[in-house]
């Protein structure tokens, strides 16, 4: 334990000397070399703050001694687990005294059943060693996205993550069965059994999943894990209107069974970007798709994967009926599937570089909403119409089959983004989603971006909920302050 010792009061020496006693000197980090990136900032690199530690601890028991210790000092907590959110939520506020508590070093699988399809993990767990730990067990681990292989599971857990997968397997709440976690007073909650059905109360595991680390640190959970598909389709369409990428959802739906697991919109804007950020990454289609949308399609039944008359698997030729019937009605354009599963990967490529691809092209305002699919295109088209006047260039990707939209708007060419009326194109998008009933946070969170939104925009009545609720589970105030909950009168939307 390095500290720096001219910024410690003897107060936080006695809390940091209290900490190396649980966890072990090793595992608090407090030298100024220590302290350096990630734990300085967030992924987006919008919010900094130095902890006065980080602490490191390796079981349940040392995080709940750590608790209890910082409850007696006055200190603040805020978990930590892949540091990939894009909110802000694992940066300390710098009016608070914060320790930043990361849950790397609780990394174990607990139990994996392979006849009862479940997986008990530590919250530390990088979400992709939780699927190649299902997958060597013939199972699956559905949860999807860009940052897999650094976000962990307590993280996921934490901001109800989604992904590209969500159309078929839910939320991580949907995949969620159990929970262990450590309470603002120190308790320990121990709910892993796993039960498909347990009605005893309120359901603590959800109030736990997407409170940000706001209602305690979770340490451990159960989830659900689902057959290996044997077979799947998978392609690039290009479609002659946005409005029509509900019926093609549904098209391949009825066709296959409900065996849709990706149904991605990849506008030309987005792809454009990819493609020149990225020069390895190549257009999918020979006419670039003006409405792209990746898709994927699998099935776990074995008739589906073997050949049918034409030769193909089955659920190919499913796929391909689906297709040229909406072709012969001038709905899909073009489409390619891929041939093999280097193609498939590639297309999986394209579209997990987006967030990348886009932070790389330069500055821009990121919003994570949801909409009814049937309202998609009508915010698309008049958000689109309304944005690019003003200078901005929109672009957008989404996880469109769960009504996902993520509408990122960057400086048009030739613009200064800082000239550019941003509270203005926020104000217009937000009133367009409550004129079509969406949602200004889909999958994300509110860490600290989203707070002047919360506070505007989320039912007054809900929000006097969620207050009682923390003052009941942390009257102190000190799991992770100044995050999702926002303060009264917080309600700056030019931030
Ligand atoms: C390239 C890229 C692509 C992404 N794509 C998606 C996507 O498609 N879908 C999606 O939903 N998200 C996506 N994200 C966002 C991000 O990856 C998710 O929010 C992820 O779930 C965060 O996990 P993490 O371990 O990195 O959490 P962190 O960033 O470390 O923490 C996130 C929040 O959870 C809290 N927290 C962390 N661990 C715990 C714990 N054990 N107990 C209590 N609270 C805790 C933190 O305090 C913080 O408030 C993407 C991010 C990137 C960088």
């Amino acid at each position: 334990m390095a500290t720096s010792s001219a910024r410690m009061s003897s107060a936080q020496d006695a809390l940091l000397q209290g900490c190396a006693q649980i966890v072990g000197a090793s595992q608090v980090l407090c030298g100024d070399d220590d302290l350096a990136l990630p734990f300085r900032q967030d992924w987006t690199g919008q919010y900094t703050a130095i902890p006065l530690a980080v602490v490191r601890p390796k079981t349940t028991q040392e995080v709940s001694d750590i608790v209890r210790l910082c409850r007696a000092h006055s200190v603040s907590i805020v978990p930590s687990g892949g540091r990939t959110g894009l909110c802000g939520g694992g940066v300390p506020i710098s009016d608070h005294s914060s320790i930043i508590l990361s849950l790397e070093r609780m990394n174990a699988v607990r139990t994996l059943d392979v006849d009862g399809r479940s997986m008990t993990v530590e919250a530390g767990m990088i979400l992709q060693t939780a699927q190649d730990h299902a997958r060597d067990n013939g199972l699956v681990f559905p949860l999807t996205f860009g940052a897999q292989g650094s976000a962990m599971i307590g993280g996921a857990l934490s901001t109800n993550a989604g992904g590209s997968n969500v159309v078929k397997y839910g939320t991580t709440r949907e995949l969620c069965i159990g929970i262990e976690a450590v309470l603002p007073d120190g308790s320990v909650i121990n709910a892993l059994t796993g039960l498909r059905k347990d009605n005893t109360g309120y359901d603590l595991k959800d109030l736990l999943i997407g409170a940000e680390g706001t209602l305690g640190i979770i340490t451990a959970a159960v989830f659900k894990l689902h057959p290996m598909p044997l077979t799947r389709t998978t392609g690039f369409l290009s479609l002659a209107s946005l409005a029509d990428a509900p019926r093609v959802l549904n098209a391949l739906q009825d066709r296959t069974g409900g065996g849709v697991e990706a149904f991605e919109y990849m506008p030309l804007a987005a792809v454009d970007v990819i493609c020149r950020e990225f020069p390895a990454i190549r257009q999918p289609l020979e006419t670039p798709a003006d409405t792209g949308i990746f898709f994927e399609v699998a099935s776990c039944r074995k008739d589906d994967a073997e050949s049918g008359a034409d030769g193909d698997p089955r659920l190919q030729s499913m796929v391909f009926a689906a297709l040229e019937e909406l072709m012969e009605e001038e709905i899909i354009l073009d489409a390619m599937i891929a041939q093999s599963e280097q193609q498939r990967l590639d297309l999986w490529t394209m579209r997990e570089s987006i967030l990348e691809a886009i932070t790389a092209n330069g500055p821009a305002y990121h919003m994570d909403i949801s909409l009814p699919l049937a309202a998609i295109a009508e915010f698309v088209s008049t958000m689109d119409a309304a944005v690019a006047p003003m200078g901005f260039r929109p672009l957008t990707v989404g996880h469109l089959g769960d009504g996902n939209l993520h509408y990122a708007l960057s400086a048009a060419e030739e613009q200064d983004w800082e000239s550019l009326p941003l509270a203005q194109a926020k104000a217009l998008a937000f009133a367009q989603l409550s004129r079509l009933n969406g949602s200004f946070s889909a999958e994300h969170g509110i860490g600290q971006s989203k707070l002047d939104v919360m506070q505007k925009l989320k039912e007054a009545s809900q929000l006097a909920a969620m207050r009682a609720i923390k003052q009941a589970l942390d009257p102190d105030g000190l799991m992770n302050p100044g995050k999702f909950i926002p303060a009264q009168g917080d309600t700056d939307m030019t931030k």
